[in-house]
């Protein structure tokens, strides 16, 4: 029996009807959480279809933002950058790990021709990083960990947080885990020790304690950089 269903989408820039695959979520099966909140399902992965694309016209977007009506303005730049360049694709249906890599790229087009926030920016081009190492692709999962951190750093520098010091705590975090991941152990320290002096770190203990358990492996990756050198 299959674990996807239909779910039906107006596209709010060419009002055009259709429906998209999503996991019913009583067939989700988590196989193990990464602490950079990757998730490796046993089951059919629901990351994968996280994004929404009107095959119609190619607006994309993260499932929740897809539904929110939008300006005629911003209806309108959709149009004249990616609609005018739009061949006809169709992700509506069951996605593999390539089709989920394709249309997080288009919207990750989407996102940056809207000028949208770098922290939602961030948060695509991490799954784009997932993907990646999913495909055993270290050199592409290199380049996008280098991304989403340099989008973070500046969320983290420019942007206020809509749901404040827990999205703040958040960011922060994984400003600290992605550099641990690309290898810069000192600084990767220096974010995670943030998060646990973080005034609001006690209302989110799982990103607390996941700082504190990363900040000691990047202490002892840095001493075997340094010895084994
Ligand atoms: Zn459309």
């Amino acid at each position: 029996m299959s674990t996807l269903f239909d779910r039906q989408y107006t596209c709010p820039v060419c009002k055009n009807p259709f429906t998209s695959k999503q996991v019913k979520t009583s067939a989700i099966r988590a196989k193990e959480r990464k602490k950079d909140f990757h998730t490796i399902f046993s089951s059919d992965n629901p990351t994968f279809y996280g994004v929404i694309c009107c095959p119609a016209c190619g607006y994309a977007k993260f499932e929740g933002d897809f539904k929110q009506e939008i300006s005629a303005k911003t209806a309108q730049t959709v149009k004249d950058a990616i609609t005018r360049n739009w061949k006809p694709q169709d992700f509506t249906g069951e996605r593999d790990l390539m089709a989920a890599i394709t249309v997080h790229l288009i919207a990750l087009v989407n996102y940056k021709v809207l000028g949208e926030k770098q922290a939602i920016i961030g948060k695509l081009l991490l799954r784009l990083a997932w993907f990646y190492e999913e495909l055993d692709s270290v050199e592409d999962n290199k380049k996008y960990v280098q991304l989403a951190l340099d989008a973070f750093i500046r969320s983290y520098e420019s942007e206020k947080q809509e749901d404040e010091e827990e999205k703040e705590l958040e960011i922060i975090y994984l400003i600290g885990e992605l550099n641990r991941q690309l290898g810069n152990f000192k600084e990767a320290i220096r974010w995670f020790e943030m998060v646990v002096r973080h005034e609001f770190a006690f209302k989110n203990r799982l990103i607390k304690n996941y700082a504190k358990e990363q900040w000691a492996l990047s202490a002892e990756q840095y001493n075997l950089m340094k010895t084994g050198s």
